[in-house]
């Protein structure tokens, strides 16, 4: 049986790029650029919570580290470093192999090195801590919301949650629709070069990891404004069109999480530059709203009549 130390040498050991010291002492050192400021981020995903049990491992690397990365997308930060903390049931190799092969795919993409962690007996947990930096007093935060300001969203919403409510037998999905669903919901795309793009143009920003609803109010709640967002602009996939008036569908693009998305606020005058980024990044930006006086967060539907909207966003403890 491997050991501790084996384990964390043979599959969590990669050469760094950007380390003065990375897995091995008793801490990592690093070193931000001058200027910068360090943006530090960190997500559990706990079996039975976040994911069911027999879940494909590679998927689960790859996922650990991209909602965490989608953190850093949200402040416009570049990442750099990872930590992570696994709880295993069992030293299993194949899993720990295909684990391993998700996670460092993703690392390299973005070139983040991983720099640490720890390693225990216990219920299935992955904890990953995300660092990274951003030209200091440029971060994007959620309290810059300006009365005004339209409302924009990257990307579909919507996906991930459809493919849950699939999963569950609640929703019929089929065919190319299908895969697309599971693939968003499986393989995240982190928004990482939106997130530094949108550094100077956009007045704030979140990653949708609870639903829409949800994150926005958040934006709304910290910049002391309220939002009126427009039901049918809500960018989602193709497969949903013909039942986007389906309760179940309203409620994945409204409340359902796990798209990863960015969500983000724009001064009105600086839409074009918006549009441009579209263009030059291949990602689709819809501008879905506005920023209003008040608080909280409207969604109208066609006719201009305000839409029930379920409590939306996933609260672990409610
Ligand atoms: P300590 O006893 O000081 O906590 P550990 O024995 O837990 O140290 O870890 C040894 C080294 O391996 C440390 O550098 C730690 O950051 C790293 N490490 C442990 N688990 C992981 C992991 N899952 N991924 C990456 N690095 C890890
Ligand atoms: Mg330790």
């Amino acid at each position: 049986m491997l050991s501790e130390f084996d384990l964390i040498a043979r599959y969590f050991t990669r050469p760094t790029r950007h380390t003065v010291l990375g897995v091995g002492d008793d801490a990592a050192l690093l070193a931000p650029s001058p200027g910068s400021e360090l943006v530090a981020s960190t997500d559990m995903l706990v079996e039975g919570v976040h994911f069911f049990a027999g879940a494909d491992p590679e998927s689960l690397g790859h996922k650990a580290l991209a909602v965490n990365l989608s953190d850093l997308a949200a402040m416009g930060a570049t990442p750099r470093w990872a930590m992570l903390s696994l709880a295993l049931p069992q030293v299993d190799e194949d899993w720990l192999a295909a684990f391993s092969r998700g996670f460092f795919a993703l690392a390299e993409h973005y070139q983040v090195d991983l720099v640490g962690g720890d390693t225990t007996r216990g219920p299935r947990n992955i904890c990953v801590q995300i660092m990274g930096e951003v030209r200091a007093g440029t971060a994007l935060r959620r309290d810059g919301a300006r009365v005004g300001d339209d409302v924009w969203v990257s990307g579909h919403l919507g996906d991930a949650a459809a493919a849950v409510a699939h999963q569950k037998g609640d929703l019929r999905l089929r065919g190319a629709g299908l895969a697309h669903c599971l693939v968003r919901l499986d393989r995240p795309q982190p928004r990482v070069a939106l997130g530094r793009a949108l550094g100077g143009i956009a007045s704030a920003a979140i990653d949708v990891s609870d639903g829409l609803v949800a994150d926005l109010g958040h934006i709304c709640t910290r910049s002391g404004v309220a939002a009126s967002v427009d039901f049918e602009s809500l960018p989602c996939s193709a497969a949903f069109m013909p039942m986007r008036n389906h309760a179940l569908v309203v409620w994945a693009i409204l409340s359902g999480g796990d798209d990863y998305e960015l969500c983000f606020t724009v001064p009105p005058g600086r839409a074009g530059e918006v549009e441009a980024l579209s263009g030059r990044l291949g990602i689709a930006l819809s501008r879905v709203g506005k920023i209003v006086a008040g608080s909280g967060v409207k969604v109208i539907d066609s006719g201009g009549r305000p839409m029930p909207v379920e409590r939306g966003g996933f609260d672990h403890f409610h």
